[in-house]
């Protein structure tokens, strides 16, 4: 691509006047780094600022993260979803800790878990002035609009190592870090999924999709592939008690959070329709129907861990999901 240089120094010049003041590009350290960019991560600036906030107030450093307990980690994570990052955090400030140095190099952070290519870009650019690219979803859509680029992509994985060369050529390597938040800003900001703010565009001089008019239709994408999945769920609330399965703390998914139990969990008749909750995972849809037990007696005698009895004043001490808290503060206010 040609005017490249002219291209790096209109972004940067973007980015430094109009960039929005966010407490880890305030105030920058290498484990503010890497807090923001794992809660970043499927998840907007503005739903997880209060999270990276109280984060912060009670782990500042990898050292007082690593002394954390993993229940209190899930905990303080609940609402933001996607909670093997929290675990894989914790891990990270554990193995940071037994090191006894920062690392230094993209493939040192890609042996954490957690951590692929895109983050370990991310955390050594931005904390580290580090030469190296990153490449997400953002910064895909920014790139195959600029080259207007018609090649269909898989998904955005596909699309982003396919990118990368392209990527690595347009980096200011001078520069590397605010570059590489420039087009992440750039890509939550203006050049948006739908109506992107191409007025607004410090990059629309050099941009073959706006120059085309429908920069929206890029980029070109297989269409998915959605998969539903039915569940029931139980409801058994009885003296101010609601009956709440626990997932162990090995568990796969959701270690240590509660549920409201599967219908399967409990050897009781299903009795009336309550509620029926979605949402979706990824390319997985729920819908999850949550019925009252025909007799609450017969379940009160029958229950054992992992199933609990939990007093409805404790629930906001446990570990739920965002889902399961809306639609349990849903039933309790019916
Ligand atoms: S000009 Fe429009 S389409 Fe091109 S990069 Fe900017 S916002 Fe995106």
């Amino acid at each position: 691509m040609e005017a490249l240089p002219a291209l790096r120094a209109a972004l940067l010049a973007w980015y430094r006047a109009e960039r929005r003041r966010l407490p880890w590009r305030e105030f920058p350290s290498v484990y503010a780094t890497v807090v923001s960019e794992f809660m970043l991560q499927q998840t907007q600036v503005d739903t997880m600022l209060p999270y990276f906030e109280r984060w912060m107030a009670l782990w500042p450093s990898f050292e007082a993260l690593a002394q954390a307990s993993p229940e209190a980690v899930l905990h303080t994570w609940q609402g933001l979803g996607y909670y093997s990052r929290a675990r894989n955090l914790l891990k990270l400030a554990q193995a940071v800790v037994q090191l006894g140095a920062i690392p230094g190099d993209p493939q040192q952070w890609r042996q954490f878990p957690g951590v692929g290519a895109y983050t370990a870009a991310a955390i050594m650019s931005i904390a580290l002035n580090f030469p190296i690219a990153c490449v997400d979803g953002n910064i895909v859509r920014i790139a195959t609009r600029l080259t207007g680029d018609h090649r269909c992509y898989k998904d955005s994985g596909s699309a982003a190592r396919a990118l990368d060369g392209f990527c690595q050529e347009l980096l200011n390597r001078e520069n590397p870090g605010d570059h590489n938040q420039a087009l992440m800003e750039l890509g939550a900001t203006v050049c948006r999924k739908s109506k992107p703010l191409c007025g607004l565009c410090p990059l629309r001089p050099f941009c073959k999709a706006s120059q085309s008019g429908t920069p929206e239709l890029f980029p070109h994408f297989e269409p998915k592939r959605f998969t539903s999945i039915q569940l029931e769920r139980f409801f058994c609330h009885k003296n101010d008690a609601l009956l709440l399965f626990r997932h162990g703390l090995e568990a796969r998914r959701l270690a240590g959070f509660y549920e409201l139990p599967l219908v399967e969990a409990l050897q009781t008749p299903k009795g009336a329709l309550l509620y029926l909750g979605k949402r979706s995972i990824s390319t997985q849809r729920f819908e999850e129907a949550i019925y009252a037990p025909k007799t609450i007696e017969a379940v009160a005698d029958t229950t054992a861990e992992p199933l609990f009895w939990v007093p409805i004043e404790h629930l906001g001490a446990l570990t739920l999901t965002g889902p399961h808290r809306r639609w349990i503060q849903a039933l309790l206010r019916s």
